[in-house]
This record gives C-alpha cells, sequence and structure tokens, in this order.
C-alpha cells in the first residue's frame, strides 16, 4: 500500500483516521439499497428454498448420526428468547431508555457444532456429499437419506478428502461433519485458534495442521494442499456461495419464531439485527436471507473488533476483499475467535455492501464486560465473540440513523446474533467470565 494512497484515503473517508488507530466507531452504510431498487444479486430467494429443503433431505440422516438432533427430527436450529434483564441492565449502564425489545438468537447453543458454523460449514458439506453421491449414481434426491450413515457411503466418502482453513469454529463444523460422513477432513488453523478446538477436532477424527500466521495464512496452506488432491475439495471462507446459502436459511426459521412469539415485523414495527462479524459470510447469509423474507422492514449491522476490521475496511475503501488490514497497519489481533480476520469475503460482501445499514466496532474489554452482563442477568454464557450484538442498541442510537429513518426506539424489535458457545470447556469460560467480572467492576470503580 503506497503511502500516498493511504493518506488520500484518509482525506476522502475521515473515519479511517479513527479506524486505523484502533478507536471504536459506527458507520452508517451509505451505499444500502432500498429492496426495490436492487436488480439483482448473485443469490435469490429460490436457492434459499432450495438450501432449505437440503437441510430436509439430509433431516433423517442427521437425526441418526447424531443423537442430540433426534429430538428436532434432524433440524439443527437454535432458540429465539427475550433477555429483558439484560436489556434492563444495559439501559441503565449506557442510561438509554425506550429501546424496545432485546431477543437473543441463540446460536451459541446450535447443536453439533456450538456456533453459527453449523449453518453454513455443514451445509456446504452436505451440498457436496449429496452432489458426489448423486453423481456416483448411489443416492437420489427421492430416497430416505439415513442410508448416508451406513458403511457403504462411509467407504465411498473415504476417497475424498475436504480440507477448510479456520481460526477454530468453521474448523469444528467442517471436521465434525465430515468425519462423520466419512470423508478425510484436514483443518489448517491459525496461530490463534484455541487448544481445546484442534483437539476435540482430533477425537472427532480430523487432521489438524497447525500454522504460524493468521487466518489469511491457513486458509491460503489449505486451499493449495487440499487443490493439489484431485479428489480435494476445499471449503472456502474467503469466497462461497454454499457458506452462504448455510446461513441464510437462518431467515425463515427467524421468521416463524417471530410469529409464534407473536412479534410483528412491518413497517411500524422494525427489526434491528447485530451480527458478529468475521469474513463477513455468516452475518452476510443472515443478512441476505432476512432482506429476502422482511424486505426493508429488516436493518442489519456487522460488528467487528477494533483491531480486525475487515468488512469495514473493504466496504468504505470499496477495495472489498483486495485489501487487509495489514495493509493499515492493523494487528488483527483480538480475543474474539471466529472474528480475528484481516480480509473479508470476496462472495458475501458486495451483496452485504447493498444490504446492510451499518458496521460498529468495539474493544475486547466490552465483549468481555458484555458476556459478564449476560452471565449475571440472564444466567447465559456465550463466547466473547458472540456478545458483540448486545451493544448494537445503544450504539445505533448515538447516531442519527433512527432520526434519519423516522424509528420510534421504542418500537424496535432487537435482535442480537450470539454466534457461539455452547462447546466452550467450563474452566475456559468460567475464565472469561472472571476476567469480564473484573473489568466491569474496574470501569465502575473508574467511573466512581
Ligand atoms: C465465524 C464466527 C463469526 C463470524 O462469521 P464470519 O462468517 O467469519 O463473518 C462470528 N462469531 C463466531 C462465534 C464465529 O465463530
Amino acid at each position: 500500500m503506497p503511502f500516498s494512497d493511504l493518506n488520500k484515503w484518509i482525506q476522502d473517508y475521515p473515519l479511517l483516521g479513527d479506524i486505523i488507530n484502533m478507536k471504536p466507531v459506527t458507520w452508517i452504510n451509505t451505499s444500502h439499497k432500498q429492496m426495490s431498487e436492487i436488480k439483482s444479486l448473485p443469490v435469490n430467494i429460490h436457492d434459499m428454498y432450495d438450501a432449505e429443503a437440503l437441510w430436509h433431505r439430509f433431516a433423517p440422516y442427521l437425526a441418526k448420526a447424531f443423537p442430540e438432533l433426534e429430538k428436532t427430527n434432524g433440524i439443527i436450529e437454535s432458540a429465539l428468547r427475550e433477555i429483558p434483564a439484560m436489556a434492563k441492565l444495559l439501559n441503565e449502564k449506557k442510561s438509554f431508555p425506550d429501546s424496545g425489545r432485546m431477543f437473543l438468537k441463540c446460536d451459541n447453543e446450535l447443536p453439533v457444532a456450538g456456533s453459527i458454523k453449523a449453518r453454513g460449514g455443514i451445509y456446504e458439506v452436505l451440498h457436496y456429499a449429496e452432489q458426489l453421491a448423486i453423481e456416483k449414481k448411489l443416492l437420489s434426491p427421492e430416497d430416505n437419506y439415513e442410508v448416508l450413515a451406513s458403511d457403504r457411503f462411509k467407504d465411498f466418502f473415504s476417497q475424498y478428502s475436504i480440507g477448510v482453513g479456520s481460526t477454530g469454529n468453521l474448523g469444528l463444523s467442517i471436521g465434525i461433519i465430515s468425519a462423520k460422513l466419512g470423508f478425510n477432513v484436514s483443518v489448517y488453523m491459525s496461530a490463534d485458534a484455541k487448544e481445546w478446538k484442534k483437539n476435540l477436532l482430533r477425537s472427532k477424527g480430523a487432521t489438524v495442521l497447525e500454522f504460524e500466521g493468521d487466518f489469511e495464512e491457513a486458509i491460503s496452506k489449505g486451499r493449495t494442499a487440499t487443490h493439489a488432491n484431485p479428489k480435494g475439495y476445499f471449503v472456502d471462507d474467503e469466497n462461497s456461495k454454499h457458506l452462504f446459502l448455510g446461513y441464510s436459511v437462518a431467515a425463515f426459521r427467524l421468521k416463524k419464531q417471530l410469529e409464534e412469539l407473536n412479534v410483528a415485523v412491518d413497517s411500524t414495527h422494525p427489526l434491528f439485527v447485530y451480527s458478529p462479524c468475521g469474513v463477513g459470510g455468516s452475518p452476510g447469509g443472515v443478512a441476505f436471507g432476512l432482506k429476502e423474507v422482511f424486505g426493508d422492514n429488516v436493518h442489519c449491522f456487522f460488528v467487528e473488533p477494533t483491531h480486525s476490521p475487515a468488512v469495514l475496511t473493504g466496504m468504505l475503501t470499496g477495495k472489498m476483499e483486495k485489501i487487509s488490514v495489514h495493509d493499515l497497519g492493523i494487528d488483527n489481533r483480538t480475543e474474539a475467535d471466529g472474528l480475528a480476520v484481516g480480509r473479508c469475503s470476496a462472495f458475501a460482501t458486495p451483496i452485504s455492501k447493498l444490504l446492510i445499514s451499518g458496521i460498529y466496532t468495539m474493544e475486547d474489554d466490552e465483549l468481555f464486560r458484555l458476556l459478564y452482563w449476560l452471565g449475571i442477568s440472564e444466567d447465559i454464557l456465550i463466547e466473547p465473540s458472540a456478545t458483540a450484538g448486545l451493544i448494537g442498541p445503544h450504539r445505533i442510537s448515538q447516531t442519527d440513523y433512527l432520526r434519519n429513518h423516522q424509528i420510534d426506539p421504542a418500537s424496535i424489535t432487537h435482535i442480537v446474533w450470539a454466534t457461539g458457545g455452547i462447546l466452550v470447556p467450563d474452566d475456559e469460560m468460567k475464565g472469561f467470565f472472571q476476567k469480564g467480572k473484573a473489568l466491569a467492576e474496574q470501569k465502575v470503580r473508574m467511573e466512581g
């Protein structure tokens, strides 16, 4: 990155100065379009219907392969829970009243993979497995997919390899489902990936390869090694339509859950959704799905760590996946697993740029404080990255977004997407909680 370019950019986009200094910022997306203004996207609602149908074809297999899915007949879905005590606590801490109702989308409890990656990651592997089996005439879409749990299919899939680069959670989802189907699966982990995730993966039969560098490096090494094998398939988090569609299906499920709770979504009852963002695939897929389902009545926001604003810098400068936070001298060091990403998804970001309302960044300490507050107010423990959306209502209320859109704050239904947590070992979670507690108390002392 030539220095002169950088200086010009800072002039053109004044926010970039604060981003480079790793200060928390809130960016409202000026490229956002009304749904009626959008001509065409690389994916559409029919792709979402197809993706949902694939999940249903695989449901009998999933129920058989994973006993934890028996009670939902093989459907992988999470609860939507109102969190009034947390909303109240946040209103007190941040002193802003009348902020509407707040719900947690509990992907922290998603079965099998314990994070939002259960949506995209598992979907992409199932899609590939089905395609292989149908190509070789071993399977037809009308069959009961329970047969995929048989040794015959495991032997068949064992000729093929699947690779993935990951900071942790994507690796878990791809590793677990691929090994279960019988694939040879290799997970290329970045240096920041947690030890327990590597151990868990090995225990499930995946091969774990560790790299010194960050996520980008793990992906690039994994991509090269996997493609060297003619029977290798790489799940490419930097450019995947299948991951994206797997995530998007969440919107159909959420619509049903809101209806069951009698929560209206219309022009006078807008839905605000806050999603923690790494490469932008999961929040992008979810945002796309929600926009297809709720149109302009849903407002989607992404959240990134101040040290890893990959999607924000990509969108703001218009350079998308061509720019990395390292080009701006930002270190991409954060304790928020899954968000420690320096470069955005080439597939998801141009779509999100039309659909999302904005992005805000936040500091790691704030993630831990929120983790602690959610624990004491609602008795729910989620991983640090998954807390990022909790501060969304407050951050957006500090901008002129609501005024410009003539939205009454009290009319909003807020959905905070909790993206991971259930697989985090107890002692690790206790450590997060204690850290959050210490930070929360320190803050009170400093302010008091
Ligand atoms: C992966 C992940 C995200 C972000 O998803 P991207 O597709 O990388 O944007 C958020 N939270 C958690 C816990 C994750 O594992």
